[in-house]
């Protein structure tokens, strides 16, 4: 008997752009997502524009179906906003065509990139980012830790990049996605360790050049009435690293001689440090 691969629906198809699996569905508005997307560049949507083809949809159906991938009991939106946008906000369809793809987020930023770049009416910076290569996502990175004088430690810097993107000048930025109700002020994002510490690993993995500047970006979700992501660009040099270093050095050798300056924040639940530091 003819068979099918297993666990896969009939319905089951490749998109033509992608080779992904795909199943063409009709799915509930509401169980989409509100958030903006985190792959889309565009930053400013014309409501007048919107409702145009939210009435244009009303009437003669949606051409080209919005993509979504399966998060827990929702969907993510991959591409098609301003069609989302125009049919939750302005038009009374509870629901809409999509094409619900099973894809990694490296893959997914591919599928809108390759949209926004086959649009036309993306503003100069919005194109600019929507021409970014992704280079990877989530990247799990560990490196030694150096000594001032470029000796060798025990220790072991490990952490994971949530998105490196190569801009059109073929140079890397870092990005760390954040949650946050007030704007991030400039020096805060110059004197963040956790992105020095990024910094760190890309040098010491080779992706820079030791003496090369990395450039960084705060990807921002803020928690308002209606959610924006808000970029904050910054960069870290190789003294910055240098500095990060000696400051890990410190703090490592002050608990190797069980010194502790307690700061209580989340990460003390895992810390294995907890009861001398709360004894000291
Ligand atoms: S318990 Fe650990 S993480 Fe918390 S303040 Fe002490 S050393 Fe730092």
């Amino acid at each position: 008997m003819a068979g099918r691969a297993p666990g896969r629906p009939l319905s089951m198809s490749k998109t033509p752009h992608s080779g992904l699996d795909y199943i063409q569905s009709v799915i509930d508005v509401r169980k989409i997502d509100p958030s903006p997307s985190p792959y889309q560049h565009r930053r400013h949507f014309d409501e007048d524009k919107l409702r145009e083809l939210a009435a244009s949809i009303q009437r003669e159906g949606l051409i080209e179906p919005i993509v979504v991938r399966a998060k827990r009991d929702r969907y993510e939106l991959i591409a098609g906003e301003r069609r989302f946008r125009a049919v939750r906000d302005f038009n009374e369809m509870e629901t809409i065509q999509a094409q619900i793809v099973i894809a990694t987020n490296l893959q997914a930023g591919r599928i809108s990139a390759a949209e926004n770049l086959q649009r036309e009416d993306l503003s100069a910076i919005e194109m600019i980012e929507a021409i970014m290569e992704i280079v990877d996502v989530e990247l799990p990175l560990s490196a030694t830790l150096y000594t001032d004088d470029g000796q060798p430690t025990d220790f072991k810097l490990i952490g994971v990049i949530d998105l490196l993107l190569m801009d059109e000048n073929r140079e890397l930025i870092v990005v760390d996605n954040k949650t946050a109700a007030k704007p991030m002020a400039q020096s805060t994002a110059d004197d963040d360790k956790q992105m020095t510490a990024y910094s760190y690993l890309l040098a010491s993995n080779k992706y820079v050049f030791p003496t090369a500047p990395v450039k960084c970006r705060f990807d921002l979700l803020r928690k308002l009435k209606k959610p924006k992501i808000e970029h904050v660009h910054t960069s870290r040099a190789a003294a910055d690293r240098k500095r990060f270093a000696r400051i890990s050095n410190a703090v490592l050798a002050g608990i190797d001689a069980q010194i502790f300056m307690p700061m209580p924040s989340w990460m003390c639940g895992d810390c294995p440090q907890s009861k001398a530091c709360q004894a000291w």
